[in-house]
């Protein structure tokens, strides 16, 4: 998704004279790339018109930065897409929140009560989960498991058939005790079945909850809008939970979700263990969203010019979130064979404002990278193949004066390092090999 919408701006970059067609070609090409990346095409069109309205062609023609204006409508277009206009509910200390989790079996229900319930709990509430999933085998000792992981009360049952049931003496149990977040784990099945909604609605009826989620699975594609509206048809679904995150989701589906049950995301799921759940917020989740498309272009350009012999051995190491200094050296000397240079330091976390600056100054960024070039050249093999970078001041001041440069360059350029391999580690799992160039987006 994100390469592709910075690619269409920076055909916008490129055009002499701004005008509607320019606009409308570049509108369309960011519209193909929300579809591609699983956007409904009811919010695509949506999307398009809003985005067509906040940019002001007159304006643009007047000298103001063109492509800041629309990457900016862009971007607060996603975000609004986004924001269903109404808070998320928020348990509150002193009473008994109950809380609903439904969604479809495999969505990720179960990891997710029990993220939900330890991140409460460090928050001070005195959480409790209920697993009133009675169809699938092994239902009740997973949340048991993860329960006692924790260390949270769980209520069920072994051999009581009617989640119903289990589900209201749970809540009930569990409120006579005092505890202030009642968490109450559903069943799923593998589609959307009259059953399944029938027994998420008599469970609803019977807890009466506060608050019911609606857990999605975020790699699920364009299926996203119709199932999210499908679960918001039949109960009150009030928010939102996007799991699997961590893997190739397109993130798309989160938009869809929002839209279908017009219900804000308040947690993104990004992982199997129990810490792996982060509060949502709308501008950083479009920050990311665009931010690692530019770093899988920079990958594909990377994988382009790259040592045939070499690729595939880097890859490997890159799937395992593996990024030496050695490995930036050597993409580095690769970037500078290709051009233009500030298009592709755009593209690197870091190196955007670098890139930027220069720009002001009239550097020309070959001249940054040489820089870059000579201090690693003052390193030794250790320290370029490490997978702990340098640390320790005594040797980056060896490194600085050794390659004649100040220290605080020295810094920037493992600053620039780090940055590189956070990025490298989260997108190591997806193909960034030369013969899967066409899948980097
Ligand atoms: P349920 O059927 O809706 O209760 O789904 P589960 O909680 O049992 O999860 C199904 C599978 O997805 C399990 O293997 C989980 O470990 C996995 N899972 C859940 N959430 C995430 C997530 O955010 N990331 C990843 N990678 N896996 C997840
Ligand atoms: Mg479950």
């Amino acid at each position: 998704l994100g390469n592709k919408i910075t690619a269409a701006l920076s055909n916008v970059t490129r055009a002499n004279v701004i005008d509607d067609k320019v606009v409308d070609d570049m509108l369309k090409e960011i519209c193909n790339a929300l579809v591609a990346s699983d956007v409904s095409v009811g919010l695509v069109v949506k999307l398009r018109k809003n985005i067509k309205m906040a940019v002001n062609i007159q304006e643009m023609a007047a000298g103001l930065n063109q492509r800041k204006i629309i990457q900016k409508a862009v971007f607060d277009e996603l975000c609004n897409l986004l924001d269903p206009g109404k808070k998320a509910y928020q348990p509150k200390k002193g009473k008994p929140n109950v809380i609903m989790f439904v969604g479809l079996q495999g969505a990720g229900k179960t990891t997710t009560v029990s993220k939900m319930a330890n991140y409460y709990k460090r928050k001070g509430f005195n959480p409790c989960v209920v697993c009133a999933d009675t169809y699938r085998a092994g239902a009740f000792d997973q949340l048991r498991q993860n329960a006692t992981k924790i260390k949270v009360p769980f209520y069920g049952s072994y051999t009581e058939a009617d989640a119903v049931k289990i589900s209201q003496e749970g809540v009930e149990l569990f409120k006579k005790e005092g505890k202030d977040l009642i968490i109450v784990d559903t069943s799923g099945r593998h589609k959307q079945e009259a059953g399944l909604f029938l027994e998420m609605q008599q469970i609803a009826e019977a807890v009466k909850p506060d608050n019911i989620i609606f857990v999605m699975d975020g790699s699920i594609g364009q299926a996203a809008f119709d199932q999210a509206s499908a679960f918001k048809k039949q109960v009150a679904v009030g928010s939102v939970i996007i799991t699997k995150l961590d893997g190739h989701a397109k993130g798309g589906g989160a938009l869809s979700a929002v839209a279908a049950t017009e219900s804000p995301i308040v947690f993104l799921g990004t992982g199997e263990h129990m810490d792996d759940l982060d509060s949502f917020d709308a501008q950083s989740f479009v920050q990311k969203l665009l931010g690692m498309g530019n770093m899988k272009e920079l990958m594909s350009t990377f994988s382009s010019v790259m040592d045939a012999e070499k690729a595939p051995e880097l890859a490997a190491r890159l799937a395992k979130g593996k990024f030496s200094l050695r490995d930036m050296y050597e993409q580095l000397t690769n970037l500078m064979k290709m051009g233009p240079l500030n298009k592709v330091l755009e593209m690197m976390p870091g190196m955007g404002q670098l890139s930027a600056m220069m720009k002001g100054t009239g550097h020309d960024s070959s001249a940054k990278l040489k820089s870059m070039l000579t201090i690693m050249d003052s390193m030794t093999a250790d320290e370029l193949d490490s997978d702990k970078p340098l640390k320790e001041q005594s040797r980056v001041i060896r490194v600085a004066k050794g390659s004649g440069k100040s220290v605080r360059e020295v810094e920037e350029l493992l600053e620039q390092h780090k940055a590189f391999s956070k990025m490298i580690g989260k997108i190591g799992k997806t193909n960034i090999g030369p013969g899967n160039r066409n899948q980097a987006q």
